[in-house]
């Protein structure tokens, strides 16, 4: 039975490895030992005493929902450290409160509580009628994600300045909507957050939701199986700043997604409610979107993040160095940032590895160390592959139009395409089973598990299949 820990460690990897890029999965979650289980209490062994500081921080969120999933909502965890010279055997116990409705892990966005009802008592619902009093939405903002911890720069001035400027007076400045565009890590997620929380702490009564337009798109279609689109629809109507992060999602599919969006944008626009949308791309280059969704966009001023210059870079570091209580030599600082000059999450991914690295082989930060890490960071932080990607790449493969994966048919040839894809997306790139499922005609998670498996089955058993497996999986690396 105790053996029984190694089991439940692996089926929360198994999720843990599901919601997390690959790099950080790898850097903290794979040093981790499971050694005991002891009722309903997982105890886990990291490395080094930092290692639990940082878990503790940045995931305990996702440890706790997926050792509850695992485990029931009655679990425990405790870590211990492994080089803990104080007093090794005893374990540091996290408490994982047993209340809460259990959350699933892999239908996050469907089952988040947007709405609590009467101060959190009574009934859960996801969306609620106007006009009832005393209705808390939670705002899904990252309180992290600050204003005061976004560094300016020439990169961002003009973004952050209007930011603020929304925060002050939302909905009654130029900035409505307040569209911010940049690349990928660039920081809208982060500002779009600030943004929201700033305008909660100067206008404590107004209400402010975020959500991912995957999320809003996963909602709307859950809304439609329900009968309950109308209530989707009343909820969104009476926020007052809403923020919908990465509209990009949208180009190319989910048009009655966006065709509610078009409504209620209209509705809050029209009652001066503040809207904010991110996106990877400028308003006239986001094709892809309903034209007159795009014309609304075009409405308000745009904003766009840049490439931070080198000694936003710096500052930057300095930033987090000062968020996470940690030191590290002018040198070494100075290194990654001439080194990283693609975008601030990659610039904070070889920060967090190399103190990481350090951390696991006791090591100090030193210049040598921390060229040999960037050396392996610049080259493993390849282009990301997207699901879109994949879809092109296995569609050419076998001649078929890159639409036919969406399309309802059951050909055997398009079903096997969209297996294919759904299988290499699993294996190659972040995204959520749900996320797979969604891009990839619209199915649901346990749609893209089986295919997996059938992808994996066939091609142990089929030697023109593994082939086809063997000969696509290459174009990926090309
Ligand atoms: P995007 O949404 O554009 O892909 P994010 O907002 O997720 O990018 O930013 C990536 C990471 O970089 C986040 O951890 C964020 O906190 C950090 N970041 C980006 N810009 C800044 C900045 N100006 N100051 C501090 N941190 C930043
Ligand atoms: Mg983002």
């Amino acid at each position: 039975m105790e053996k029984d820990y190694q089991k439940v460690w692996d089926k929360c990897l198994a999720i843990i490895k599901d919601n997390l890029n690959e790099a950080l999965y790898k850097t903290w979650f794979l040093p981790i030992e499971p050694v005991g289980l002891v009722n309903g209490e997982l105890i886990l062994q990291v490395p080094t005493g930092f290692y639990y500081e940082y878990l503790e921080s940045h995931y305990i969120d996702l440890l706790k929902r997926t050792i509850r999933e695992i485990l029931g909502p009655q679990a425990r965890l405790s870590y211990r450290i492994l080089n803990d010279t104080s007093d090794p055997q005893k374990p540091i116990t996290t408490q994982i409160p047993s209340t809460g409705s259990g959350t699933s892990i892999h239908n996050k966005p469907r089952e988040m509580p947007f709405v609590k009802q009467n101060e959190g008592r009574g009934p859960i619902n996801p969306f609620i009628l106007p006009g009832i009093k005393k209705v808390v939405v939670n705002s899904q903002l990252r309180e992290s994600y600050t204003l005061e911890n976004f560094v300016e720069g020439e990169c961002n001035r003009l973004a952050r300045a209007a930011g603020l400027a929304v925060a002050e007076h939302p909905g009654t400045t130029a900035y409505n909507p307040l569209l911010l565009y940049g690349g990928v890590g660039l920081g809208k997620t982060h500002l779009a957050n600030a943004i929201g929380l700033k305008t909660k702490e100067y206008h404590p009564d107004k209400t402010v939701l975020y959500v991912s337009s995957e999320q809003f798109m996963q909602q709307y279609a859950e809304a439609g199986k329900n009968n309950s689109t109308n209530d989707f629809l009343h909820f969104y109507e009476m926020i007052d700043v809403l923020i919908v992060d990465d509209i990009q999602f949208w180009s190319n599919r989910g048009a009655k997604t966006q065709e509610a969006f078009f409504h209620i944008f209209n509705h809050l626009h029209q009652r001066n409610k503040q809207i904010i949308i991110t996106s990877d791309k400028a308003p006239s280059e986001l094709n892809g979107l309903e034209p007159r969704l795009i014309s609304r966009l075009k409405w308000g001023l745009p904003a766009d993040l840049q490439v931070p210059d080198v000694e936003t870079r710096i500052a930057i570091l300095h930033e987090k160095m000062r968020k996470d209580g940690i030191e590290m030599p002018d040198d070494v600082i100075e290194l990654i940032a001439y080194s990283i000059n693609t975008n601030v999450r990659e610039l904070e991914g070889a920060f967090i590895s190399l103190i990481a690295q350090s951390s696991l082989n006791h090591k100090q930060i030193t210049l040598d160390l921390a060229k040999k890490m960037i050396e392996k960071f610049v080259k493993n932080s390849s282009r990301d592959i997207t699901i879109d990607y994949i879809q092109k790449v296995v569609c050419d493969y076998f001649n078929l139009p890159v639409d036919s994966i969406q399309s309802r048919t059951r050909k055997r040839e398009i079903v096997q395409a969209r297996q294919l894809t759904m299988y290499f997306a699993k294996k190659l790139t972040k995204s959520s089973l749900a996320a797979i499922g969604m891009q990839c005609g619209n199915k649901d998670h346990a749609t893209v598990l089986h295919a997996c498996k059938t992808v994996s089955n066939l091609a142990e058993t089929d030697k023109t299949f593994r082939y086809y497996v063997e000969d696509i999986e290459k174009k990926f690396s090309e």
